[in-house]
């Protein structure tokens, strides 16, 4: 068993601590809008990605990507997690984002829809989410009814992200009644600009996000836009949902590294009663637990990064990462907020907002109680 990255994985995350250490926390305060990069700042560090070969790293090559796998690509995930400079979501300093549902397109889809985005012509969001049917996907309403050559979907959508730019949205709808989310959702491509589409009330949020509710009201859709069988959208979703999530375990890893760093170097210069936090037991176990949660996290991440690339499948590890990792790093966030005192809830440092983002991210994408029980169903299959 080799625990230690492959020498040219090692170069990377050192090519990008520096990047990160020397560019990008410096500006970390200014260079977000609410949840848009500002043009200058995108520009600047854009240029620089590219200069280090990396435009494009999650891209397969046959779409003129660099192709990292998964592993790699949760290495830079982490060392960007680092700084709070880049939006919570799409960050495009790397080139345009593609959602990995994308790649299951067809070929006729693919030339609509994936070839744009990538070339940055065109942008999407996901709609799943509902007012009644959040996590559980199975109470949705939204329906898409098959008329001759096309699909007629009826219905709304609650909390999506991007939703007020997208050119297109990955729809799920039901398409058979009877069945629940296995087997009776499909996901549709939906043209943001089709008659009958609505944006609706923008939510603001305790993180960058700021999502819409949308609105379907007879809204026809070629058949060819369906995404995949009749019937497995759920399946189709799966596939953005967990590759995400190893992105959250990734993501929280840096959140994680920084705020250790933050919180030791504080405590060492902090004095109060005559002495420094950090010969203070209170401190140095707060630091010790967050750093043997770094620890095992980094594990997990990266062994399920490493089977992804060996085609194995992940959804359970997915789950694990999921929710150790944005728990955790909420937790190593709060302690180093706590470390800081009053310092830090100021936005001087970036520990506010990392713990804001982070406790968001404990509900957002599957909170942790559903996916405890989805869990549960694997315990109960290996040892029941
Ligand atoms: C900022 C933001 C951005 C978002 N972006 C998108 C997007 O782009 N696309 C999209 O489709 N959705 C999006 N969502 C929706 C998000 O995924 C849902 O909010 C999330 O899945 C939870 O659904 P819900 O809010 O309906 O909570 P509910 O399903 O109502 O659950 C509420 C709470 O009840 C508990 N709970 C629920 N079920 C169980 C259970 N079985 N057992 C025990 N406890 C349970 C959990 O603690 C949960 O947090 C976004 C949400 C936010 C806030």
């Amino acid at each position: 068993m080799d625990f230690e990255l492959p020498e040219e994985l090692r170069m990377l995350q050192a090519q990008l601590r520096k990047f990160v250490d020397k560019e990008v926390i410096p500006i970390e305060r200014e260079a977000c809008s609410g949840a848009d990069m500002m043009p200058e700042v995108r520009a600047r560090l854009s240029k620089m990605t590219c200069e280090m070969g990396l435009w494009h790293f999650a891209i397969p090559t046959e779409y003129g990507g660099q192709g990292l796998g998964m592993l790699a690509r949760a290495v830079v995930w982490e060392q960007m997690g680092r700084t709070i400079a880049l939006p919570t979501r799409k960050w495009q300093i790397f080139g345009p984002e593609v959602s990995p549902t994308l790649y299951q397109l067809d070929e006729r889809q693919r030339k609509h829809y994936l070839v744009p985005v990538i070339r940055g012509e065109k942008t999407d969001c996901f709609a799943q989410t509902e007012a009644d049917a959040g996590g559980d996907p199975a109470a949705m309403r939204t329906t898409a009814v098959r008329d001759g050559d096309d699909y007629v979907i009826n219905g709304s959508k609650r909390f999506i992200t991007s939703a007020d730019t997208a050119d297109f949205a990955q729809v799920m709808a039901k398409t058979d009644s009877h069945k629940g989310s296995h087997g009776g959702i499909s996901a549709f491509l939906v043209d943001m600009r089709s008659p009958g589409v609505s944006i609706g009330r923008k939510e603001r949020t305790m993180m960058d996000d700021a999502p819409c509710d949308v609105a379907f009201d007879n809204v026809r859709v070629p058949a060819w836009k369906r995404i995949g069988a009749e019937g497995d959208g759920f399946k189709v979703g799966q596939t953005w949902i967990n590759q995400g999530r190893v992105r959250h375990g990734a993501r929280a890893l840096g959140v994680m590294e920084r705020c250790l760093e933050l919180g030791a170097r504080y405590a060492k210069q902090r004095v109060t009663f005559g002495k420094p936090l950090s010969e203070r037991q209170a401190i140095q176990w707060m630091l010790v637990d967050s750093y043997i949660e770094l620890q095992a996290l980094r594990m997990m991440v990266y062994r399920t990064a490493w089977k992804h690339d060996r085609g194995e499948d992940i959804r359970y590890d997915a789950y694990m990462i999921k929710m150790r990792g944005d728990r955790l790093s909420f937790e190593c966030a709060d302690r180093c907020m706590q470390i800081h005192g009053g310092a830090g809830l100021t936005l001087d440092l970036p520990i506010e907002k990392f713990w804001r983002d982070q406790r968001s991210m404990m509900i957002t994408e599957g909170p942790e109680e559903i996916l405890k029980t989805a869990l549960a169903r694997r315990v109960f299959e290996l040892y029941g």
